[in-house]
Formats: C-alpha cells, structure tokens, sequence
C-alpha cells in the first residue's frame, strides 16, 4: 500500500473508532480525542478541537509530526487541545500505535476516589494488569502535559491511565486496541462499583 492510500486508510479508521467511542457512551459533547501514528514514521493523524467524536469525519483528522510540526490539515480545523500530551506518547513510547483519551463515567467516577482503578475481574488483571492514576490539571493546560508525561514514566508497563477528576488515556499498539482497552477499563469500573454495592451474604 503506497503512503498516501495508507494515510487515507487511518483517516478512515480514526473516523471509526472516534464513533465507537462516542457511541458506546465513553465520551459525551465535544470531549475526548483519539490520534493514530502512520506505522513505521515520526507522523500521526489526530481529530480536531470543537466537534464531537460522535461527529468526526474522516477528512477533518489532522495529520502531524510527532514534534508538533502540522503536515496535513484539509478542512482548516484547529488540532485536539490535548495534542500535546498525545505527541508525548509517540516520543516516550516508540512501540505506542494510537492513544484514545475519553471521558468515561465509572472509570472518571474512581479517578475523582481511587489511587488506582481495582483489578476485580480475570480479564481487567490478564489484560489491564494496572490502571494508575495521574493528577489533575485544566484541559489543553501544560501542566496536564506535563502530568500524562510524568505517568507514562513513572507507569511504564501501564497500558492505560486515570486521569484524576477527568477520564482515561488508553495506549495501543493500533486503533482498535485502544478502544478495547479504553472499553475494558470501563466495563471494570462498572463492575467494580457494583460489586462495591452488593453487601455479601
Ligand atoms: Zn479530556
């Protein structure tokens, strides 16, 4: 597949996953965003500022260096505000294919209370293994930069964080990874909380 059929290709699939997550209830209004690195270069597509992952069409997704450098932006739009801490996955983690960055309610519920996000099913502890948390700053903030860069550190073998107060950042080797991480992080949250309901025997 040449480059530019494989650049389109990834437009597509950001488009995609962006609904995924928006329609599996994992984000609400115009939060969250979702970026892609074109495999085996220093580029990455990532969806814009201003419009739902509900609404993301494959054409508006921006296309840029991993050092900030804009390569690629057909409809005009401004790049997610949290491209920054997107761009520092690709730089401290070379293996890290795509990064979904949502607000998810029961895992942004154990973000606000919760250290770490409890392992209480087979699959969270095979798959997830751990899910820190990392403080909190304003959105699009280079504090909150600063924050995710300091997590993935200090987290190394953490395939997705907790942002405190805010939601998840799940790393994946590709797109589709790291919806379904983002997925089971979420669907354990759930399951932690009403487990925590449910007064045994
Ligand atoms: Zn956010």
């Amino acid at each position: 597949m040449s480059h530019e059929m494989e650049i389109i290709r990834l437009r597509k699939e950001l488009a995609e996953y962006s609904r995924r997550c928006f329609n599996r209830g994992l984000v609400s209004g115009t939060g969250g965003n979702l970026s892609v690195r074109v495999p085996g270069t220093d580029t990455a597509l990532i969806t814009p500022t201003g419009i739902s992952l509900g609404d993301i069409d494959p054409e508006i997704n921006l296309l840029m260096k991993i050092d900030g450098t804009l390569i690629e932006n057909p409809c005009g739009l401004k790049p997610s505000k949290e491209t920054a801490f997107h761009l520092a996955v690709y730089q401290i983690r070379p293996e890290a294919g795509a990064v979904a960055h949502v607000h998810p309610p029961y895992a942004t519920a154990y973000s606000n209370v919760a250290e770490r996000l409890p392992m209480v099913t087979v699959s969270a502890q095979g798959v997830l293994k751990e899910v820190p948390r990392i403080e909190s700053a304003m959105a699009g903030s280079k504090e909150l930069y600063e924050f995710v860069k300091a997590g993935l550190l200090k987290y190394p073998a953490a395939k997705v964080l907790l942002m405190k107060e805010h939601g998840t950042l799940a790393i994946g080797a590709d797109l589709k990874q790291s919806y379904y991480l983002t997925d089971l992080t979420e669907d354990t949250a759930k399951i932690a909380f009403i487990a925590s309901q449910i007064k045994a025997g």
